[in-house]
């Protein structure tokens, strides 16, 4: 679904991403860990299409096409979804009208006709139910006032109604209490089939608890470093990454 072949990309003109190869096929779940600016949210932001980062080399595949002259709309409506470390507020529009919009959006880059309203109520409904979502906070303006676990929830509802083929959780788990992180977790692995494929950025080993990778890749100074099993991140949570900068600069 998913390969990157030897991807470079700099922000600014300052080199951060140096060389990273990474497949993804589908039903499989990927977690990148690493430490604080090694280039994770960049490498999400790069797959995404953000404008800021430049590719200055290498390839990034999406069911064998390449994707590098697509915008990130583009990317999006191909389904490729990131989740934001820092939703905008946008004022006015509520949970579910952006729902609705981002939506019909994507069926109309496929050249479908706007979702009927009454099967967009009964997605919402059944989306929302899943993740534990009540009535009120669909019709809040979007992130407007929201708790730091209202806006990873929204998120999580957001790749739950979007159903994409790749989703990109980068630090949704950050912030969360208990509660709220194994609905994030539920929702994962309740969107999770042999048809999709989930990449799961975090700095915890908790999160992976309840979503569990099946690989797991270590990001250091712009490669991956390291590719383990699950219990990667177990021993990682208990030697921290001392060990793998050694190997490394070794
Ligand atoms: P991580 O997510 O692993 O903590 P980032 O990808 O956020 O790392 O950042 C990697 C490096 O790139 C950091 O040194 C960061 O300051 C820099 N960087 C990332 N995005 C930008 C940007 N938009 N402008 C300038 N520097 C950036
Ligand atoms: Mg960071
Ligand atoms: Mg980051």
């Amino acid at each position: 679904m998913l390969k990157i072949n030897n991807l470079h990309a700099s922000v600014e003109d300052k080199s951060i991403l140096k060389g990273i190869n990474l497949e993804v096929k589908a039903g499989e779940v990927h977690a990148i860990m690493g430490p604080n600016g090694s280039g994770k949210s960049t490498l999400a932001s790069v797959i995404a299409g953000k404008e800021e980062y430049e590719v200055t080399e290498g390839n990034i595949l999406l069911d064998q096409h390449d994707i590098e002259d697509l915008s990130a709309e583009e990317r999006a409506h191909k389904g490729v979804f990131l989740s934001f470390q820092y939703p905008v507020e946008i004022p006015g529009v509520s949970v579910t009208n952006f729902m609705k919009t981002a939506i019909n959006a994507n069926r109309k880059a496929k050249g479908l006709p706007d979702m009927p309203a009454n099967e967009m109520l009964k997605l919402i409904r059944q989306k929302s139910e899943l993740l534990e979502i009540d009535r009120k906070f669909l019709s809040r303006s979007l992130n407007e006032g929201f708790s730091g676990g209202e806006k990873k929830r929204n998120e999580i509802f957001q790749m739950a109604m979007l159903e994409p083929k790749l989703a990109i959780l980068d630090e949704t788990d950050s912030g969360l209490d208990i509660d709220a992180l194994r609905i994030v977790a539920n929702g994962v692995n309740k969107l999770k089939s042999k048809d999709n494929a989930v990449i799961v950025i975090t700095h915890y080993q908790r999160l992976l608890d309840h979503i569990v990778p099946d690989f797991v890749h270590v990001l250091y100074n712009g490669k991956i470093v390291k590719t383990g099993p699950a219990s990667l991140a177990h021993e990682l949570e208990e030697k921290g990454y001392d060990w793998i900068k050694e190997e490394v600069n070794a």
